[in-house]
């Protein structure tokens, strides 16, 4: 059935090193000129298929470019400008957290005649304090949401 030189002209199409007399044999047989032809095409396609590998997808590309930028821009803001901000950030946070702690009582008070009816089911449910934890949370949640905050203007900086 099949050519006894297609296995020669499979990989003289591989190799892309064809001698005359393969050449002149596959001008003449069908079999082996269909045969070099999907050789030669798979050999293209393998090869576009390792040009892909080596360059990434251009989206992959212009992601790394713009977080490469990005970086060298909040180094290049972070020395003076965004340090200073951030000291005074993290002191706002600080500021309320000290805050929260001196009015603790207060705000557990106010924060129990503000909403009664979940202050009466927690203290029921377990004796008043998971409102203290609640307010804990509360004071670590607004500290976060102002380290965000400051982590936000620094990087909307560059
Ligand atoms: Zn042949």
């Amino acid at each position: 059935m099949n050519c006894r030189l297609e296995a020669d002209v499979l990989r003289a199409a591989e190799e892309d090193r064809w001698t005359d007399a393969l050449r002149r044999h596959v001008a003449e047989c069908a079999d082996c000129e269909a045969a070099s032809a999907v050789a030669r095409w798979m050999h293209d396609f393998s090869r576009v298929d390792e040009r892909e590998h080596i360059l990434p997808d251009p989206a992959v590309l212009w992601l790394k470019a713009k977080l490469l930028r990005g970086t060298t821009g909040v180094e290049r803001a972070a020395k003076p400008v965004t340090l200073f901000q951030m000291i005074a950030y993290l002191a706002v946070a600080g500021g309320w957290t000290a805050l929260l702690t001196w009015r603790w009582q207060a705000l557990t008070l106010w924060f129990a005649n503000l909403n009664p009816a979940r202050a009466i089911a927690e203290s029921s449910a377990t004796g008043g304090a998971s409102l203290s934890l609640m307010f804990f949370l509360c004071v670590l949640v607004l500290s976060s949401i102002t380290i965000v905050v400051a982590m936000h203007t620094i990087l909307a900086e560059e």
